[in-house]
């Protein structure tokens, strides 16, 4: 990946800090996470053999409630990126003002060489390692990268037997058999399309029409594809960990959508010709939208970007020294932390109906989305504007300033 994810997650904060004028003591608080949970668990694999995998849970921040964040299982997963996920988790949930603090964990395995069984024992593991730390008021776990619904569905059973009662407040993105919530598949990309609705009121672009690209075609780029389509965009590119592909005149995302589930791949879409990755990026265009992998938009390409806005459904696509080019370059950057915040947002609607035991339909679920995300959309370019910085900036602003007025109130600073 390049760059350390933690130390790009200290340098915004930084910038922000200065920003805000904000107190050396809270300061060097929310620098580093409260607590990392480093656990070593035997697993019995099928063949046998006894295997010790290492996990991680880390706490970052719990001044607004409990934690809340992801749980990846990849082979490359390291300590740095699951502090840095865990903090942008911090400002997420803050920017979206939801009641929780910030958490992300991970456990180092290749879910593509396990079996469903091997699977099944090391998310039990996982859970009984870390079961004490977690809980529907202390910490509460989701699914991330190569992590599902049936993952989370284990390690409900597996908590639930441990405390001994039923508790599905602990972990969301479960199945719907099992307290799920209506909307949780889409919300990510629902949360996405929201923000860019409010930014091309900002730019005045009409988003009939308007060109858009898609870096990574999977689970949130499919969707803010498909939705954006249907509002009339132009979705002109797509691409995925194989290559890309282009038509000026647009591509028809549902088709696009069969496609890819048929072959594994947007390559060989009909009418469309291939395209790298790198010059997806720097197409003609309305909107950007990253939604693939960290440390896409670097201080070398940055400068060739001509899209007018770029709505971060991925986490950490753009490097520290990307973010001055393209504020100097006025292309208006939506966030991650605020442009996919629906998925945590409705995460945290599946945990309010757990805790109430009545459940909503998806257009409940979409209204509520709708209201936070416009709010958090609004109150984060207020701040841009009065400290004349960049969204992420401003987002930062009022995450932060949220964050320390709950450590102030509770006498920690
Ligand atoms: P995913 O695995 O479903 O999709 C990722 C897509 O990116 C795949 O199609 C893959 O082929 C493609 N890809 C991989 N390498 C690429 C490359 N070099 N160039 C172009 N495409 C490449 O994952 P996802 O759940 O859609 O997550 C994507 C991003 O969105 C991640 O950064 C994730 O953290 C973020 N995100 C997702 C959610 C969610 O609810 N799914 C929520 C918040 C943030």
């Amino acid at each position: 990946m390049g760059e350390n994810p933690f130390e790009n997650a200290q340098k915004q904060l930084e910038k922000a800090a200065k920003i805000i004028g904000l107190e050396p003591a809270v300061h060097s608080i929310l620098r580093e996470p409260m607590r990392i949970i480093d656990v070593h668990f035997p697993v019995k694999m099928d063949s046998g053999e006894t295997r010790i995998f290492n996990g991680f849970r880390v706490q970052y921040n719990n001044a607004r409630g409990p934690c809340k964040g992801g749980i990846r299982f990849h082979p490359a997963e390291t300590l740095d990126t699951v502090k840095a996920l865990a903090a942008w988790m911090t400002w997420k949930c803050a920017v979206a003002n939801i009641p929780y603090g910030g958490g992300k964990g991970g456990v180092i395995c290749n879910p593509k060489e396990l079996s469903s069984t091997e699977l099944e024992r090391i998310s039990r593991g996982y859970i009984r390692a870390i079961a004490q730390f977690i809980g529907p008021d202390k910490d509460v776990p989701a699914p991330d990268v190569y992590t599902t619904p049936q993952i989370m569905a284990w390690m409900l059973d597996e908590y639930e037997k441990i405390v001994g009662g039923a508790a599905p407040g602990v972990i969301t993105g479960k199945p719907l058999a099992l307290g799920g919530s209506a909307g949780r598949e889409d919300a990510t990309a629902q949360g996405v399309v929201y923000t860019i609705r409010e930014a091309v009121k900002v730019l005045g672009i009409e988003l009939r029409g308007a060109k858009v690209a898609v870096q990574g075609f999977g689970n949130a780029g499919s969707f803010v594809a498909t939705k954006l389509s249907e509002m009339g965009a132009s979705i002109v590119a797509v691409s995925d960990s194989r290559g890309g592909i282009y038509n000026e005149n647009g591509l028809a995302a549902k088709d696009l959508a069969k496609h890819k589930e048929q072959y594994g791949t947007v390559l060989g879409f009909a009418g469309a010709k291939e395209i790298s990755n790198s010059e997806l990026l720097e197409l003609e265009l309305d909107i950007l939208v990253p939604a693939a992998l960290e440390n896409q938009i670097t201080g070398e390409n940055a400068g060739k970007i001509k899209a007018k806005i770029i709505a971060e459904a991925a986490n950490g696509p753009t490097t520290p020294e990307a973010d001055e080019i393209l504020f100097g370059n006025k292309v208006f950057v939506i966030p991650d932390f605020l442009c996919n915040a629906g998925g945590v947002t409705v995460s945290y609607f599946e945990w309010v109906q757990n805790l109430y035991g009545y459940y909503w339909t998806k257009e409940e679920v979409f209204e509520k989305l709708d209201k936070i995300i416009t709010t958090a959309f609004e109150s984060s370019l207020k701040a841009a504007r009065e400290h004349s910085v960049d969204m992420r900036m401003g987002a930062y602003a009022v995450a932060i300033k949220r964050v320390a007025e709950a450590m102030k109130l509770r006498g920690w600073v």
